[in-house]
């Protein structure tokens, strides 16, 4: 009984990001959905990838989160055109809110849309958003075994940003053991390895960032 409606809402959120997606490649905009726990630096990783590709592309960005609108102001005081999204105390983004949200961007003007879903490595993996791209964020203060424990997020992904390579030193971090593990669920995806606080590892990333987004001309 209960796997019967937990289905339902999924084939409903499909349909919705279906109807995303088509809006999306309408108007020939590429999305990522940033997904990580929170504290990972979804939030920085936004900033940085802005601040490395803002005179290339138009960015924009849609900002999940429980109850607050922290990281939406703090990321329109960078001149990015923002929309918060609250989702009233669930624990993901879903399609609909996505949806509901595009009308409020100038999508004419943007060619990369970043979505920071809500901090959580569970449930946003199995709710599709209608994005081109899945990125997991994670960070070494959380340790290397979380792709082993939340391995569908980790397989779901199409490129894993380790944050916070400043800390190693001081963390239960082995790198040896979250690269080989991450190796092992997901081959194909790109690692990237970086600090938002020395800027390692980013102009590599925007790098990557940079060839997703192919021969786009900047809108704006
Ligand atoms: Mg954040
Ligand atoms: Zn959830």
């Amino acid at each position: 009984m209960e796997i019967q409606v937990v289905e339902k809402i999924l084939q409903a959120n499909d349909l919705l990001a279906g109807e995303v997606r088509e809006i999306l490649g309408a108007n020939g905009v590429a999305s990522f959905n940033i997904m990580g726990t929170p504290g990972s630096g979804k939030t920085s990783i936004i900033e940085q990838t802005f601040s490395r590709l803002r005179d290339e592309f138009g960015v924009a960005v849609i900002e999940g989160d429980i109850a607050t609108s922290l990281d939406a102001e703090r990321l329109s005081r960078l001149g990015l055109q923002v929309v918060q999204v609250n989702t009233g105390g669930e624990c993901h983004l879903d399609a609909g809110m996505v949806k509901t949200a595009l009308p409020k961007l100038d999508l004419s003007a943007v060619d990369l849309l970043l979505i920071e879903n809500v901090g959580n490595l569970v449930c946003p993996a199995e709710f599709d958003i209608g994005e081109s791209k899945k990125i997991l964020i994670t960070s070494t203060p959380e340790g290397d075994d979380k792709c082993q424990k939340y391995p569908l997020m980790f397989r779901l992904a199409d490129a894993v940003v380790v944050n916070k390579v400043d800390l190693m030193p001081y963390v239960e971090f082995n790198r040896t053991n979250c690269l080989l593990s991450l190796s092992n669920l997901n081959p194909q995806a790109p690692v990237f390895e970086v600090s938002c606080t020395t800027g390692e590892g980013l102009d590599e990333w925007a790098g990557w960032v940079r060839t997703q987004l192919g021969k786009r001309k900047r809108k704006s």
